[in-house]
């Protein structure tokens, strides 16, 4: 009955004369990734994201307004390198939407566009930590990956919609040269802060410390996705008073006990950096991300000296 209906349907849909091509509607697991489309999509896509900037993006709670979101989409795109394994799996089989099933052409992954730091040489174990067992997923935060995952999304795009695909690559050179003036406005800032040691709560910054020249040293999780232990913690206050760290780098989703005891043990601060776009109400975009978090560093920086 289904696949009568279904052949019926697409029939029916093949007999429509030509008309402009409604948009295609793209679900991102992450707010990075939807800022992202919507850069080089415009009004040419409808884009949503499953879970908020604000949110750990590692664990996110179902809800079922996801599914019925899922179930529309004409593409899922993902980060990749199991970054979503807690969480997408169910849905993309609970969607039933044949589209994005892994595998089938509605469903992307980010990371195999990007460079990709932290990828583990030879046998992973548990020991290693919870999260990352194929490199770091955080890749969004280097401009460069950015630009690759723009250029990723504007390649898609044209091969769904063929007939729109001179836009998609208009706006992605746009994207492109916007990007290029942001990055040297952001790296002028960062400069007299070069070779600057930091430590992180968790490794999302790895992308973005190698590309902007910061130093990471340490973690507050002893492993990714581990939470902080005495022993740890302790070693920890140690480094920070022998290498004269002073910044402790913490996302919004994480307690802020364990970072505020060790700052006030060595003198330093505590910052609450965003990593995704929708993290807070002042980073909307992925440019204002990177424009909120560089001034944060700075104007911390500069405090500690
Ligand atoms: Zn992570």
């Amino acid at each position: 009955m289904f696949k009568k209906t279904f052949a019926l349907a697409a029939l029916l849909l093949a007999t429509v004369p030509a008309q402009a091509a409604s948009k295609i509607y793209v679900m991102t697991t992450t707010e990075d990734l939807a800022a992202l489309a919507r850069e080089v999509g415009g009004d040419l896509i409808t884009v949503d994201s499953i879970a908020k900037g604000y949110q750990d993006p590692h664990f996110v709670e179902s809800k079922p307004s996801f599914l019925l979101k899922l179930q529309k989409a004409d593409l899922l795109v993902a980060v990749g390198l199991q970054l979503e394994i807690g969480w997408l799996p169910p849905l993309i089989t609970q969607s039933r939407n044949p589209k994005i099933q892994p595998a089938q052409s509605g469903y992307m992954e980010m990371s195999q566009f990007c460079n990709i730091l932290e990828i583990p040489q030879g046998q992973v174990t548990r020991a290693m930590g919870d999260v990352h067992p194929m490199g770091n997923p955080h890749y969004w935060l280097n401009p460069e990956n950015g630009r690759r995952i723009a250029k990723a999304f504007a390649d898609r795009f044209s091969s769904m919609q063929p007939a729109n695909a001179a836009q998609f690559a208009q706006r992605y050179t746009e994207f492109d040269k916007h990007l290029s003036e942001a990055e040297k406005g952001w790296e002028a800032k960062l400069a007299p802060y070069k070779g600057r040691k930091v430590i992180t709560y968790h490794r999302s910054w790895p992308n973005f410390c190698e590309h902007f020249g910061l130093n990471v040293v340490d973690y507050v999780e002893p492993k990714p996705g581990i939470p902080p232990t005495p022993a740890h913690t302790l070693d920890l206050i140690n480094v920070m008073l022998r290498e004269g760290i002073k910044l402790i780098l913490v996302e919004p989703y994480f307690d802020l006990r364990t970072p505020n005891s060790i700052a006030a043990k060595v003198g330093g601060q505590v910052v609450v950096l965003m990593p995704s776009v929708g993290g807070n109400k002042e980073t909307t975009t992925y440019f204002q991300l990177f424009d909120y978090d560089i001034n944060l560093l700075v104007s911390s920086f500069s405090k500690v000296k």
